[in-house]
């Protein structure tokens, strides 16, 4: 159980992100939700944890594309629950394209919210759980943090640098009660893979089932979807005790793709 623990998810009102939100408050934590939009519907997703699990539950706005607000929301998260035991770097955008047509402005911002921005939260964070003696790191990379895959080339990028993030912090905090892991799912249903499907339907001229089976599930022998509830329960397993002495590592979701 992770009762009266405090856990900071980034990019956390919807997908995975929701879903680790929801497995690490069933397990008694309180939770930070992040987004950038401070919507209504941000807030309404803290009160949601905070009713059905009884633990609380607070809404920060940051930017996860903006180095000052990753660290700003660490700060705000602190200052809050007076602790943070865990932090989840889980914002991540995508985009698709050939290198030599990627946008700039794509790029960049691949770069900032899916690596920069773990970096920057990490940073905010080890001074404190290195204080306390306590802390889990839980990096979510992709199985695009292991294998490529053509057109993803910032998202590559960002994943393979996140996986290396994960290994420097888990040795510079090896013995300190802190371990850093990154989880690796496949493709998982969520908004983020939704609007995939739709472009590569488009492109190929081929019906949803089709393009689900045969080019989006492609290299994911099982040919299903991870769920966004084995993701959830994999983060709340590395924040247990029995995964003290994982550190530094990544854990394949990936219905066998990393196996080929
Ligand atoms: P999603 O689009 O449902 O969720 C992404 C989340 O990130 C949203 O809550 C969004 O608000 C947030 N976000 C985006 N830009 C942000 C910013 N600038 N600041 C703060 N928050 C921001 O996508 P998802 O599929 O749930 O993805 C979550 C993570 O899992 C990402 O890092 C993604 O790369 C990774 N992942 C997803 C899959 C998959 O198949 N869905 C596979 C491997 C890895």
């Amino acid at each position: 159980m992770l009762t009266g623990r405090t856990a900071i998810i980034t990019g956390s009102t919807s997908g995975i992100g929701l879903a680790i939100a929801n497995a690490l408050a069933e397990q008694g934590c309180n939770i930070v939700v992040n987004s950038f939009s401070d919507k209504t519907q941000d807030h309404a997703v803290a009160a949601d944890l905070a009713s059905r699990h009884g633990v609380e539950a607070v809404y920060i706005k940051g930017d996860m594309s903006k180095p000052d607000e990753c660290r700003a929301l660490v700060q705000q998260g602190i200052a809050r629950f007076d602790t943070l035991d865990i932090l989840v770097n889980n914002a991540g955008i995508q985009h698709v394209a050939p290198v030599d047509e990627f946008p700039v402005e794509k790029w960049d911002a691949i770069i900032a919210i899916n690596l920069s921005s773990a970096f920057h939260t990490s940073a905010a964070a080890i001074p404190h759980m290195r204080e306390a003696g306590w802390g889990r790191i839980v990096n979510i990379a992709s199985a695009h943090g292991l294998r490529a895959s053509p057109n993803k080339s910032a998202y590559v990028a960002a994943k393979h640098g996140v996986v290396g993030l994960t290994k420097t912090v888990a040795l510079e905090l090896a013995g300190k009660g802190v371990t850093c892991n990154a989880v690796c799912p496949g493709f998982v249903l969520t908004p983020l893979v939704e609007t995939q499907i739709a472009d590569r339907a488009r492109e190929a001229g081929l019906d949803r089932e089709t393009t689900i089976r045969d080019v989006i599930l492609e290299k994911q022998p099982s040919k299903e979807f991870a769920t966004v509830e084995q993701i959830g329960a994999s983060v709340a397993f590395l924040c247990s005790d029995a995964a003290a002495q994982i550190t530094g590592t990544t854990l394949s979701i990936d219905g066998g793709w990393t196996a080929q």
